[in-house]
Parts: structure tokens; C-alpha cells; sequence
């Protein structure tokens, strides 16, 4: 997945652009700028990729899930359904506002399960927010016809997605907001970065104003714009900026790249009968960043990971006992650890992960490994990886 791995000429091209007009951050000093406008060239730059008419870039991905909640108006005491199997930036976005996170079980898309969801739904519900982890996607179609039933707002983190389809349409795109991440681990970098993407132009202009302290970005003097509501800093700088512009643009190589290392690999674990893989949904594709597949059970699972590090197959996880991607191990949120006052709404809304139990999301967690797919292997590397990964897997059965 990392586009760091192929981080070179163009880049540093338009870093030095920057660096050499010396106007660091993305509004204002027009006339100091050399014309360059990094961030605003990367969103249009976006909104063709993402097939989306409005992009407002981010410092984070983790500020993207935040700033697209807020610019619809999700806040305090509003529960958001989020999936069991995710990274921890959803709560935190979630619980930033003061609203309350809803964790329920994904199915075999390892993306959120929709009669899960549907079950989750109280009259407090504002949002569901489906996470596309690791390349692929949830049941989108099911989803929306939910979201839609219920008049509620489908928020969809597409950070580990970058490149995916559904339906021909680009992941990030079908819900009422997208969010991306441009950190140094995802499809394509910035060093850090993010973006919120939608069709809706309210929710665009209140994510515009909201990520830098609401301004109104009316005229050319900053210091006179006005602030027709409450902001917070969610800005990107123009560095990081140009380095996500020189990325983009390769974006369709690195796609490729990972197709065609997915496809050697996945090729020779089929021929392993007990390796079963994830469901994409009708009509999707994925972007090929990660392997994942299925063992027959959680020991076995647990067996293969541990041959996969003693034969040398890095980047492969069981994320059963992961710390950061799985509830399992978010000890921090079921006993809210907070270094400040927690309201107690969303102390008694956090309640139920005391006792709640995700039989579901253990059962495809537990037996499920996810393979990183590189970009920087050479063929006989990819070729060695294989055969070291049928070995593993058929030695842990
Ligand atoms: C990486 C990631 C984020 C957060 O992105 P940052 O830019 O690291 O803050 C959010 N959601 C998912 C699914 C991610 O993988």
C-alpha cells in the first residue's frame, strides 16, 4: 500500500516549489507564492480522482473523520454507528464531538454488517459510519438503503481504500461525505495529511470554514474575513500538500503495482483448499493494498502468523489481537481513560462495551490474516514470498 516506497524526483520537484517561494502554508501571500497553491491544486486534483465535486484537504485522516461529522452536525449525545473492526481514529473523531460511538460487527467483507446495523439504530442515531478497511468494502447498497430508510447520514472512511471501486464508483465517493488519509503508511502519502470529499456544497463549505476556525475564505485579506461560526486548526501546509500533488498523480502506477503483486500471491494461496478470502461485495473492486484471506480456525490462524515471522513474511497480521484495529484490545475506550472530563452522556452511552460481545466480528477476525501488498518488490522477491507463504500456511494445518 505505502506510496512512500516510491517517493523520488517529482516529489522533491514540488516541494522545492514551495520551499523556494518560502509561503509555508496554503492561504494567503498571494503575492509572495510564485502562483504555487499547492493544497488548492491537489483538491481539484482530487475531485477528478474521487469523482467528487467538492475536496477540502486536512492535517490527518483522523481530522477528516472529525471535520466531516461536524460539517453535518453530528455533536453532542448523537450516537454514530461504527464498526468493531476499524482503526481507533473512529471513536476518537466520534468522541471529539461529544458524540457516542455504537460499535457493531462487520461480516465477511470485514466492513460493517447491515442487518447489524439496522439493529443498532435508536432514535439518537445521526450517523453510520462504514469503514473500508484494508482495500476493499462493505456491503455499500445495503447500507445506503438503510441509511436512506432511516434518514440517516453515511459517512464513509475510505483511508485504506485509496484506488477502490464500487459499482464504478470510487470508494470515498458513495457516501454523503468521504474521508481519506494521506499519512506515510497509506496509498498515497503527504507525511501527513488528509481529505473530506462530498457532492453536498454546504457540508463542503462548512468543512472549508470549520478546518481553519471558521473562517469564511471570502476576499483576498485573511485578516478581515469574518467567522460565521465556531472553528477549530484542521489545516494542511503546503509542503505536505506537494508532496500528496506529486503522489496523486501516480496513484494509477501504484494501483497497478499492487494489482499485479496481489495477484501472485492470491494466485498461489488458492491453491491451498483451507484458504478461503474475504467477500467483495457485487460489483466492487478492490484497490489491491492488502491480501486478506480466511483459516478454517483462530488456532491455525494464530499458527500461520507465527510461521509467516519465522519464515521472514513480514507485514502480515491477525488483527484479533491487534492493539490499534480491533475492540479487542480498546481497554482505553471501554474504561474511557480520558485526561479530561468525559460528559455523562457519553459516559452512560459507552456503557453497554462493558458487557457487549461481538461473537460475529471474533468469528472473521479471529481467523482472518491481512498481507500488506508492497509496491517495492522485484519479481523474484514477490515470486520467494509465495512460496514462503503456501509453506507456512501449509505447515500450520
Ligand atoms: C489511517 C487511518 C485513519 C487515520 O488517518 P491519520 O491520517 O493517520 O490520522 C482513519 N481511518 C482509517 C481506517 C485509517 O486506516
Amino acid at each position: 500500500m505505502p506510496g512512500f516506497e516510491l517517493f523520488g524526483d517529482l516529489e522533491r520537484k514540488e516541494v522545492n516549489d514551495v520551499l523556494e517561494s518560502g509561503v509555508l502554508m496554503r492561504y494567503g501571500f498571494d503575492g509572495m507564492r510564485n502562483g504555487h497553491w499547492k493544497a488548492k491544486e491537489l483538491e481539484s486534483e482530487l475531485q477528478g480522482t474521487f469523482k467528487s465535486n467538492h475536496v477540502q484537504l486536512v492535517s490527518s485522516g483522523t481530522a477528516a473523520v472529525t471535520v466531516a461529522l461536524a460539517s453535518a452536525g453530528v455533536g453532542a449525545g448523537d450516537e454514530v454507528i461504527m464498526p468493531t473492526f476499524t482503526f481507533v481514529a473512529s471513536f476518537e473523531a466520534i468522541m471529539m464531538l461529544s458524540a457516542i460511538p455504537v460499535l457493531v460487527d462487520i461480516d465477511d467483507t470485514l466492513g460493517l454488517c447491515p442487518e447489524a446495523v439496522e439493529k443498532a439504530i435508536t432514535p439518537k442515531t445521526k450517523a453510520i459510519m462504514v469503514v473500508q478497511m484494508c482495500g476493499s468494502m462493505a456491503n455499500m447498497d445495503a447500507l445506503q438503503t438503510i441509511a436512506n430508510k432511516h434518514n440517516l447520514l453515511l459517512v464513509e472512511d475510505a483511508c485504506q481504500a485509496i484506488g477502490g471501486t464500487y459499482k464504478g464508483k470510487p470508494l470515498g465517493s458513495i457516501g454523503d461525505l468521504g474521508c481519506f488519509s494521506f499519512d506515510f503508511v497509506k496509498t498515497i502519502t503527504c507525511g501527513e495529511g488528509g481529505a473530506v470529499i462530498t457532492n453536498n456544497k454546504d457540508y463542503y463549505l462548512n468543512a472549508d470554514h470549520y478546518s481553519d476556525h471558521g473562517h469564511d475564505h471570502v476576499g483576498n485579506d485573511r485578516g478581515a474575513e469574518t467567522h460565521p461560526f465556531l472553528g477549530y486548526n484542521f489545516r494542511i501546509s503546503e509542503l505536505h500538500a506537494a508532496v500528496g500533488l506529486a503522489q496523486v498523480k501516480r496513484l494509477p502506477e501504484f494501483i497497478d503495482i499492487q494489482k499485479r503483486n496481489y495477484t501472485v500471491l492470491r494466485d498461489a494461496l488458492s491453491q491451498i483448499p483451507e484458504v478461503t478470502f474475504r467477500t467483495v461485495p457485487e460489483g466492487g473492486e478492490e484497490s489491491y493494498a492488502f491480501l486478506n484471506f480466511f483459516l478454517p480456525n483462530a488456532d491455525i490462524a494464530n499458527k500461520v502468523a507465527q510461521n509467516f515471522k519465522e519464515s521472514g513474511v513480514d507485514a502480515c497480521w491477525n488483527y484479533y489481537t491487534n492493539n490499534w484495529h480491533y475492540l479487542k484490545k480498546w481497554d482505553h475506550l471501554k474504561d474511557i481513560k480520558s485526561l479530561y472530563p468525559v460528559s455523562p452522556e457519553v459516559r452512560k452511552g459507552l456503557e453497554y462495551l462493558k458487557t457487549k460481545t461481538y461473537e460475529k466480528s471474533d468469528h472473521y477476525i479471529s481467523r482472518n490474516i491481512s498481507c500488506l501488498i508492497k509496491l517495492s518488490w522485484t519479481e523474484s522477491e514477490l515470486k520467494e514470498r509465495a512460496s514462503k507463504m503456501v509453506k507456512a500456511i501449509q505447515d500450520s494445518l
